[in-house]
């Protein structure tokens, strides 16, 4: 089911696409919906309805760590629990299991906020005028040679911010916006591309993210405590060493949720801060609003209060996909001659990224 009629070089986005695309269109007159000829890694599921980055083995390896340290928990230290202090315990323990996996299962199968790569008469439009800015300038007299790096200057609630071209997309890229290399495509609040999860983290599906690893790191602190309840409760009614032995199995999911506790609880931490300023990772790594590297470090982006921002960024609307993956492919679109233009241009790649 998932795509494997889609090239995924870096180098020559769609350029086999679009051979797959006139093959078969040509061949049975078949429409093609989007996401077969997509020319990012992305992969796609279920005739475009889910959508995933091209390394799905974090996402295995991490669902298999949870179903095997929750089903531990719920065969070995909840019987006994529910029994001797509360039924509560199974109850508290299975809605956070279901939790986590919801949050898991939503940040790795949907759109994080993926942008649409330009059609070719907008990067031709582009191209044209930014020629146009190019002969205003000395350095365009050499001929294409030298093209100085592209950029569009605009300003955010009084803070002026540069908009980086991105080659590969063709576009100048939004405010908050990065390339995913792994992904190879720009994504809206980009915050990082995660391989645990398997999926890039931007607008739409950062506060899965963030409530999985935070229910993550709770349910760790929760198993650990029952664990301790346990062996505790056993060396009451038998000694220290018997209650061991009848634990083992507790032991084993504590050291799990210790290694897991240690990461995942400095992450949710970690993140928590970021939502309360309203900040994602990479404008943190990039110190994007750090006053001793920008004299204006304004963060036009935050509400004002940790309180607001934290609502914004968890509560706030569900933004649109911008792709249309299960739209179909307009016949007479030439994805090719995008990549054409664009080869065509000769651009330096080192003056572009500003
Ligand atoms: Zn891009
Ligand atoms: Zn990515």
């Amino acid at each position: 089911m998932a795509n494997s009629k889609v090239n995924h070089s870096p180098q020559k986005p769609g350029a086999n696409n679009n051979t797959a695309a006139m093959g078969e269109g040509q061949g049975s007159n078949k429409l093609q919906r989007k996401w077969e000829v997509y020319p990012g890694r992305n992969k796609f599921f279920c005739n475009g309805r889910i959508v995933s980055s091209p390394d799905i083995q974090g996402f295995l390896c991490c669902m298999a760590l949870i179903i095997v340290t929750g089903g531990l928990f719920f065969a070995l230290d909840c019987p006994y629990l529910a029994v001797k202090v509360h039924p509560v315990i199974p109850v508290v323990g299975g809605v956070l299991f279901i939790l986590i996996i919801g949050c898991l299962v939503q940040t790795t199968f949907i759109d994080p906020g993926i942008i649409p790569r330009a059609t070719l008469p907008e990067a031709l439009e582009t191209d044209r005028l930014y020629q146009l800015e190019c002969q205003n300038q000395e350095n365009a007299a050499n001929n294409g040679a030298y093209q100085p790096p592209r950029y569009k200057e605009v300003m955010i609630k009084g803070r002026q911010f540069k908009l980086s071209y991105c080659q590969t997309c063709q576009m100048y890229r939004p405010p908050r916006a990065s390339h995913c290399s792994r992904c190879n495509n720009c994504v809206e609040r980009f915050d990082h591309h995660c391989p645990m999860v398997s999926n890039c983290i931007g607008k739409r599906n950062y506060r899965y993210f963030y409530l999985f690893v935070t229910f993550t790191a709770l349910m760790c602190c929760y198993v650990l405590g029952c664990n301790v309840a346990v062996i505790v409760l056993r060396a009451k009614d038998t000694d220290i060493g018997e209650a061991f032995k009848k634990s083992a199995g507790s032991i084993i999911e504590g050291v799990i949720c210790l290694g897991c506790l240690a990461s995942v609880g400095g992450l949710s931490c970690y993140h928590s801060m970021l939502v309360c300023k309203e900040q994602t990772t990479n404008e943190d790594i990039k110190g994007t609003y750090n006053p001793r590297k920008f004299k204006d470090a304004s963060n036009p982006y935050s509400h004002g209060n940790f309180i607001t921002n934290c609502c914004a960024v968890l509560c706030g609307p569900r933004h649109p996909s911008l792709i249309d993956r299960r739209g179909f492919v307009d016949p007479s679109e030439d994805t090719q001659a995008i990549v054409d233009t664009a080869n065509a241009r000769g651009r330096i790649p080192g003056a572009l990224h500003v």
